[in-house]
C-alpha cells in the first residue's frame, strides 16, 4: 500500500485560478502544500506553483536509484506539464534571460517540522538570467545579491558543502572594501563574490555550478526529498512520534520580492489581536524589505496601518482576503504577505498562536459570530490556560530584565516575589513586613505555618506529589520543587553559583519552574477577585468570557468536580471557582498551630489509653470547630473528611533542642518526647505506620475524629445549616482494616445519635494496590471509594513520592516513561487497577459512588481517563477546579464513549 499505482496524480498545481489540490489533502500535499491549495481556492493571491506529492518522495526514499526521474516512473511527464503550466500562468520562463522565472523549492510534510528540512530560494538564476532580472527590476545590485545567496544555498543543500566557506568569502569582501556589513556591498563587489562563490563551488564539488535552470530545479527537488532522511529530521520525527513513512511533499513556487523598491514591502499579521483576542486586524509592515529583515530584527517594522497609507488597495485586499481565510479555517489566522510592485501576495496562513486571554476571548467570540460551535469552543481553550488566567502573573516587561538562576519542577502555577527565608518560623515572623518566599531542602507538615505565610515555596528535592507540591498547590501558593541547583546551608542559599542570604529578594515562576533573581512586580488575577466579590465584574475585560465558557463546560460535562481543601478559606475559594463539594479534607493539617501541636504531642507520648484519651479530649473541641467551619463553608454540598493519615513522627521534633522547647511548651517531659521521636522514626514514612494502620493501633484517634465530625454536623443542623459529611478512611488494604475502622465510626454515630447509619456517608480511599484487587469485598461495607492515585502510583511503581525527582528526568529523557506518572495517570498500570476496582464495586452495585482525590484529579489528560472509565467525580486543588471543569467537558466533546465505561 506504500506505493502508488502508475497513473496516480503526482503533481498538483496551485494559483492562477487553476488549483488542483485541497486544504484537506495534507497526507498527499503536506501541510504547506495543502495550505497553499486551500488559500488559492479561497481566492487569495498566492504566487503560483505546484506541489509534488509525498508519494513521489516515498517512492524515491525506498528506491536504490539516485535520480528522481528514474526512481519514480511517470513522474517526469507530470513534472514537465506542471512546469509548463507554471510558465504559462506566470508569463515567465525558466532560463529566459529576458523574462526569467525564479522559484523557491521547499519541503512540507504532513506535520510541520520547523527548520528540519531544506529550502532553496531564487532558483533559476544563472549568469544570463541574473542580467535579465536586473533589467526587469531595474535593480542590478538586488539581482546579484539574490544570485550569490542562491549559489550558497544550492551548494549547501544540494551538494552538502556547508555554508562557512561561502560566508568567509563574503566577510573577506566586506573587510576588503571597508564597509560594515554585506548590505553595503555594491554591484562590483557582489560580482566578485559571485565569481569567487562559483570557484569555491568547483573546488568543493569538482563540478561547475549548473547554468541550466532545469537541471538546478531537478537537483533541488531531489535534495528536498533527500532531506527527509537527514539526521536532524530523523531525530525530530523520533522525538515527536512522526512516522518515517509519511515522507515530505515538495513545493515549487514562483518567487515574489518585497525588496525591489519603494512600491514593495513585506509583513506579517493576525486577523485578531493575539494578545488580547480583540477582533482587530493586527500586524506589522516593512517597506522595501524581505521577510528575513523582519524576522532578524535588522529593521523595526511599522504598524500595519501604515500599509493603508502607502498602498491602500493592497491593504484593502489584505483585510478582505485574510478575513475570508479566517472564515474558511474557522480560527484566528497568522499570515505572511508580500507586496511586489503594488501587488499583494499572500505567502502563508496558519492558525495563530495566542495568549491564554486571547484564547478564551476568541473562542467565545467565534461562537457568538457563529463561526464555531460551543463544543468546538470548549476544545479550543486549553485547561492550562484557565489555570494561567487565575494566577497572579509577572509584569512581562520587567521580567525580561532579570536573570533566570535555575529551573525546578513547576508544581504550583503563578508568580511570586519576596524575601527568602529558610525556616517556617522565620517566614512567619517576616511575613507581616511584606511578601516572603520559603526555601527548604524539602518541606514536611511542620512547615505548614511557614508555607501559609509565604507567597511562594521553593524546594531542592521532591517531585510533583511531594509534600511541598501537594500542600503548596492546595493552598494556591506558587510552588517550585525539586530544584537541584538549590543548596541551603544554614543562613544562606547557593543557587547555581550565586549566594543569597535570608532576607534577600528572589522570584519564582510557578508556570515554568524558573527561579529568578531579585524582585519582579506581579499582578493579581481579575477573575478570582471578582468571584470572591472583591472587584466589580465590569472592570474586567475578560470575566464575562470566563463565565460564558464555564457555563458551557458545566452544561456539557458528566464528571463532578470537587476540591481538595483543608481549611474554610480554601473551601470558600474552591466554591467560588465552582467546586461541587470537597473530595478530600486532610485532617492532619488541622493539627498544627501552637496549641494543637502540644496536644498532639501529649497524645503521642501518652503511656496508657486513658492518658491518650485525655489528650484527644483536649483536641476534640478544636477538631469539632474545624469541621463545623468547613462544613458550614460548604453548606448544601458534600464534604469528605479523612481520618488521620500521616505517620506520627511527622508531628515530632527532629532534634533534641527542638524536643526540649516543644516539650516545655506542651508541659511534657522532654525525655519522653525525645524518646518517642526516636522510637517512631521511620526510614520510609510513606509506607509505614500511617493511615488506617494508625487508626487500628490507636482506635481512639478515629473515635475522636468521627465523634467531632458527627457533633459538628448535629450542631450545624440545630443552626439550620444543611451538611453532607462523608467520613473517609485512608490507606485501606484489606476489607478487615476497613471494617475495623467502620465499626469505630458506626459506634461513635450510635453514641451521638442512637443511629449507626444515616446523616453521613462512610467510605474509603483506594490507594494501596491490594485494595484495588479486593475492591469488591471492601465495597460491600463502604458507601463510596475515593482513589488516592498519589499513593497508588507510588506503590504500583515502587517510586517514593518524595524521592523520585532524582531520576524522573532521566526516565523521561530516555523515553523509559512517556510522562511523569505522578502528574498524568499511567493508564496501563495504575489506571488499569483503578478501573478494575471500580468495575468490581459496580458489579455488585452499578451505582456505587467513586471519585479520585489524588493530584491526577486536576490533570486534564488524566481527567479524560477518569471520564472514560466512568468515575463520578474528580477532586483537585481549589485553583484547578475551573480547569478540571473544562477538561471534564472536553472529555465529553472528544466523544470518549459518551461517559460509558470502556468495554
Ligand atoms: C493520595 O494518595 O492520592 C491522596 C490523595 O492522599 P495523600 O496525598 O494525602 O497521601
Ligand atoms: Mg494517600
Amino acid at each position: 500500500r506504500l506505493f502508488m499505482s502508475t497513473n496516480r496524480k503526482l503533481v498538483y498545481f496551485f494559483g492562477g485560478g487553476a488549483t488542483e489540490g485541497r486544504f484537506d489533502m495534507k497526507d498527499l500535499l503536506g501541510g504547506k502544500g495543502a495550505g497553499l491549495a486551500g488559500m488559492s481556492r479561497s481566492g487569495a493571491p498566492v504566487p503560483e506553483g505546484f506541489t509534488i506529492t509525498t508519494d513521489v518522495c516515498r517512492k524515491y526514499y525506498f528506491s536504490s536509484e539516485s535520480r528522481l526521474f528514474k526512481a519514480v516512473p511517470g513522474f517526469k511527464k507530470q513534472f514537465d506539464e506542471g512546469l509548463e503550466k507554471l510558465e504559462k500562468v506566470s508569463g515567465k520562463k525558466l532560463g529566459d534571460p529576458s523574462n526569467p522565472l525564479l522559484v523557491s523549492v521547499r519541503s512540507g510534510a504532513k506535520f510541520s517540522m520547523p527548520g528540519m528540512m531544506d529550502t532553496i530560494l531564487n532558483l533559476g538564476l544563472n549568469s544570463s538570467c541574473v542580467e535579465g532580472s536586473a533589467a526587469l527590476t531595474g535593480d542590478r545590485r538586488f539581482a546579484l545579491d539574490s544570485y550569490r545567496r542562491f549559489i550558497q544555498m544550492f551548494a549547501d543543500v544540494v551538494r552538502d558543502t556547508g555554508k562557512e566557506r561561502f560566508e568567509e568569502i563574503l566577510d573577506a569582501e566586506v573587510r576588503r572594501v571597508g564597509v560594515s556589513s554585506d548590505r553595503e556591498l555594491n554591484e562590483v563587489s557582489l560580482e566578485r563574490v559571485v565569481e569567487r562563490y562559483k570557484d569555491l563551488y568547483r573546488v568543493l564539488t569538482k563540478d561547475e555550478f549548473p547554468e541550466d535552470p532545469r537541471e538546478q530545479l531537478i537537483a533541488a527537488i531531489e535534495a528536498v526529498f533527500r532531506s527527509w532522511k537527514n539526521a536532524r529530521a530523523v531525530t525530530y520525527r523520533k522525538a515527536n512520534n512522526i512516522s518515517d513513512k509519511l515522507c515530505t511533499a515538495c513545493n515549487v513556487q514562483k518567487m515574489v520580492f518585497g525588496n525591489m523598491g519603494a512600491d514593495c514591502g513585506t509583513g506579517v499579521g493576525f486577523t485578531r489581536d493575539p494578545a488580547s483576542g480583540e477582533k482587530v486586524f493586527y500586524g506589522e509592515y516593512l517597506a522595501n524589505a524581505q521577510g528575513e529583515d523582519v524576522v532578524a530584527g535588522i529593521r523595526t517594522p511599522l504598524p500595519i496601518s501604515n500599509l493603508a497609507e502607502t498602498h491602500p488597495k493592497a491593504n484593502r485586499d489584505l483585510i478582505k482576503i485574510t478575513k475570508r481565510l479566517e472564515k474558511k479555517y474557522r480560527d484566528m489566522q497568522d499570515f505572511e504577505f508580500t507586496v511586489e510592485q503594488k501587488k499583494l501576495y499572500i505567502l502563508q496562513t496558519r492558525v495563530g498562536k495566542r495568549t491564554p486571554l486571547a484564547e478564551l476571548r476568541i473562542a467565545v467570540d467565534m461562537v457568538r459570530e457563529k463561526l464555531i460551535t460551543k463544543q468546538e469552543a470548549l476544545l479550543r481553550v486549553r485547561p492550562e490556560s484557565l489555570d494561567q488566567l487565575l494566577k497572579p502573573i509577572f509584569d512581562a516587561e520587567e521580567r525580561k530584565n532579570h536573570r533566570v538562576l535555575a529551573k525546578g519542577l513547576p508544581a504550583g502555577p503563578g508568580a511570586a516575589s519576596g524575601r527568602i527565608f529558610f525556616t517556617a518560623e522565620a517566614a512567619v515572623a517576616a511575613a507581616p513586613r511584606g511578601p516572603v518566599l520559603l526555601l527548604r531542602a524539602e518541606t514536611n507538615p511542620d512547615d505548614i505555618a511557614g508555607m501559609m505565610a509565604a507567597e511562594g515555596i521553593l524546594t531542592a528535592t521532591g517531585g510533583l506529589t511531594s509534600h511541598a507540591a501537594v500542600v503548596g498547590r492546595g493552598m494556591g501558593k506558587v510552588c517550585v520543587v525539586g530544584c537541584g541547583a538549590v543548596r541551603i546551608d544554614g543562613l544562606s542559599v547557593h543557587i547555581a553559583g550565586h549566594r543569597f542570604e535570608a532576607g534577600d529578594y528572589l522570584s519564582l515562576d510557578g508556570f515554568t519552574g524558573e527561579v529568578i533573581e531579585d524582585e519582579v512586580s506581579t499582578q493579581p488575577s481579575d477573575i478570582l477577585q471578582i468571584l470572591l466579590g472583591k472587584m466589580d465584574p465590569k472592570e474586567s475585560p475578560i470575566f464575562a468570557y470566563y463565565e460564558q465558557l464555564m457555563k458551557w463546560a458545566d452544561q456539557t460535562r458528566r464528571l463532578g468536580v470537587r476540591a481538595n481543601a483543608d481549611r474554610p478559606e480554601e473551601a470558600l475559594v474552591a466554591r467560588a471557582l465552582g467546586a461541587e463539594g470537597i473530595g478530600l479534607c486532610r485532617t492532619e493539617h488541622m493539627f498544627f498551630g501552637e496549641k494543637r501541636i502540644s496536644r498532639v504531642l501529649a497524645m503521642i507520648v501518652a503511656q496508657t489509653p486513658q492518658e491518650r484519651r485525655q489528650a484527644l479530649d483536649a483536641l476534640y473541641p478544636m477538631q469539632k470547630k474545624d469541621f463545623k467551619e468547613i462544613l458550614k463553608a460548604m453548606e448544601d454540598l458534600p464534604v469528605t473528611i479523612r481520618t488521620l493519615d500521616p505517620p506520627l513522627h511527622e508531628f515530632l521534633p527532629h532534634d533534641n533542642e527542638e524536643a526540649e522547647r516543644r516539650a516545655r511548651a506542651a508541659n511534657l517531659d522532654p525525655n519522653a518526647v525525645w524518646e518517642a521521636s526516636r522510637r517512631l522514626k521511620e526510614t520510609n514514612p510513606m509506607l509505614g505506620h500511617r493511615g488506617c494502620r494508625l487508626g487500628t493501633t490507636h482506635p481512639e484517634i478515629t473515635e475522636m475524629q468521627a465523634g467531632a465530625v458527627l457533633a459538628a454536623v448535629a450542631e450545624l443542623r440545630e443552626e439550620g445549616v444543611k451538611t453532607y459529611p462523608e467520613i473517609m478512611i485512608p490507606l485501606v488494604g484489606t476489607a478487615a482494616e476497613f471494617k475495623g475502622q467502620a465499626k469505630i465510626v458506626r459506634d461513635a454515630s450510635e453514641r451521638a445519635s442512637g443511629k449507626r447509619k444515616g446523616g453521613y456517608k462512610l467510605g474509603t480511599m483506594i490507594e494501596v494496590p491490594r485494595a484495588t484487587l479486593v475492591a469488591g469485598e471492601i465495597s460491600e461495607t463502604a458507601d463510596f471509594f475515593s482513589f488516592g492515585t498519589n499513593d497508588l502510583t507510588q506503590m504500583v511503581f515502587g517510586y517514593s513520592r518524595d524521592d523520585y525527582g532524582k531520576f524522573i528526568d532521566a526516565y523521561l529523557d530516555k523515553g523509559i516513561l512517556p510522562m511523569d506518572p505522578f502528574q498524568t495517570i499511567d493508564r496501563e498500570g495504575v489506571g488499569r487497577l483503578v478501573k478494575l476496582a471500580l468495575d468490581e464495586a459496580r458489579k455488585l452495585n452499578p451505582k456505587f459512588k467513586a471519585g479520585v482525590c489524588g493530584e491526577h484529579g486536576g490533570d486534564p489528560a488524566s481527567i479524560g481517563f477518569f471520564h472514560e472509565i466512568g468515575l463520578d467525580y474528580v477532586s483537585c486543588s481549589p485553583y484547578r477546579v475551573p480547569a478540571a471543569r473544562l477538561a471534564a467537558a472536553q472529555a465529553v466533546v472528544a466523544g470518549k464513549n459518551g461517559g460509558e465505561p470502556d468495554k
